[in-house]
């Protein structure tokens, strides 16, 4: 087999971006992946093997971790490194590197792989919450949040950090602002650990995410945060990008994926028919009808709602210039909001400790 072949096996490459390696990875990063072949070693395991001054190669290893070729893992004080893969690697080429000057065929191409694989990933999990709609479930972006739930955590936290949306990097479906997911406290110690990131104060980081809601990006991330005592951060996510939102839809799981927990509920006598909610609602849940009806006597096209299609993200409230809009909270289940038992906030903490150590199945904890 060819090193080029063996580097495809190991790196995972979906066929798409065979003829366009070179925006992967550089021949150096190639020989790395096939010298590490799915196993683990340490700075002067590497020096060695790549023939390299030590510190030259441990410059050469942060710069590969950074681009997401590598992953590192440090355990009772020894620094071990191994083979990320594609899937890894695409954040950081969508959100730092040339992923636009990729043609668009394989962009595309990419585009459904990653989505199908993405989907993969989670859906035993998705299968248990089918099963259970109550259940407590790990899973990214696992609730939907109101603009005043993601401030509260803006508020709670101490250290604040934002890094580019990867989903809207890699699809590009729509130009809603880019910088938006947010990492808080331990994520965001996380994060700048990696190189990645941008540091904000809290005043910068709540006008930013207010910013984002005005843009037309729903806020998603973990309710549960203040049972855990802990905060990793949360997202701002539009419908046409974002991967959790469009697997959720993929899999018939409306709703459930992220988790509504409010449904909006319009006071018809302070709605002048303006359409805004309409043009902010990403699910079609406020629509034009196309018949018309009169308002302060004027003839307005009416903008009629499909309680349905509501996920409960507060969008239409935060942009309605009539205050019509109030999110009425949906009936909640002891079991999806209860606090965690201890096991499980162990299991959590952990989770969240991992973050970015690199883990084979770490894509599970990328998300909040
Ligand atoms: S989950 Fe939302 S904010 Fe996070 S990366 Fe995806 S679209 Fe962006
Ligand atoms: S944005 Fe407010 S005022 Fe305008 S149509 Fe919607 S509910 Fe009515
Ligand atoms: S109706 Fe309002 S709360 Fe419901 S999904 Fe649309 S914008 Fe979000």
């Amino acid at each position: 087999m060819s090193k080029l072949d063996e580097f495809m096996r190991i790196f995972q490459l979906p066929p798409a971006m065979i003829p366009h390696i070179a925006f992967v990875a550089t021949e150096q990063e190639i020989d790395l992946v096939v010298g590490l072949n799915n196993n683990v070693m340490t700075l002067p395991q590497v020096a060695e093997m790549l023939a390299m001054p030590h510190a030259e190669a441990e410059a050469f290893l942060q710069q590969a971790y950074y681009r997401q070729i590598i992953k590192r893992k440090t355990e009772d004080g020894v620094t071990t490194y191994s083979a990320y893969t594609f899937y890894r690697r695409l954040d950081p080429l969508s959100m730092y590197e040339n992923w636009g000057d990729v043609p668009a065929d394989a962009r595309d191409a990419v585009i459904e792989w990653q989505l199908q694989e993405f989907i993969n990933i989670w859906l035993p999990v998705v299968e248990e919450l089918r099963k259970n709609p109550d259940a407590y479930v790990r899973i990214p972006n696992r609730d939907v949040l109101l603009l005043d739930e993601a401030l509260e955590m803006v508020d709670a936290a101490t250290e604040h950090v934002v890094v580019p949306c990867d989903c809207r990097a890699i699809v590009m479906a729509c130009d809603r602002p880019l910088e938006a997911c947010i990492r808080l406290d331990e994520g965001a110690q996380r994060t700048l650990e990696m190189g990645h990131g941008r540091r904000l104060t809290r005043d910068e980081m709540k006008r930013l995410v207010v910013d984002a809601d005005r843009a037309g990006l729903m806020h998603t991330g973990n309710r549960r945060w203040r049972q855990l005592g802990q905060l990793f951060g949360f997202c701002n996510c539009c419908a046409c990008d974002c991967y959790p939102f469009r697997g959720g839809i993929k899999l018939g799981m409306s709703q459930q994926w992220p988790r509504a927990h409010y449904i909006a509920e319009r006071d018809l006598t302070r709605c002048h028919m303006c359409g805004k909610c309409a043009q902010r609602c990403h699910f079609g849940a406020f629509f034009r009808d196309g018949t018309r009806v009169v308002v302060n006597d004027k003839k307005m096209r009416h903008v009629a709602f499909d309680p349905a299609r509501c996920w409960g993200c507060g969008l239409c409230a935060t942009g309605c210039p009539e205050g019509a809009i109030a999110m009425r909270p949906l009936p909640v289940s002891a079991a999806t909001d209860a606090a965690p038992s201890a096991a499980e906030t162990i299991i959590l903490s952990d989770q969240i400790r991992r973050m970015y150590d690199g883990y084979v199945e770490d894509r599970r904890e990328s998300h909040t």
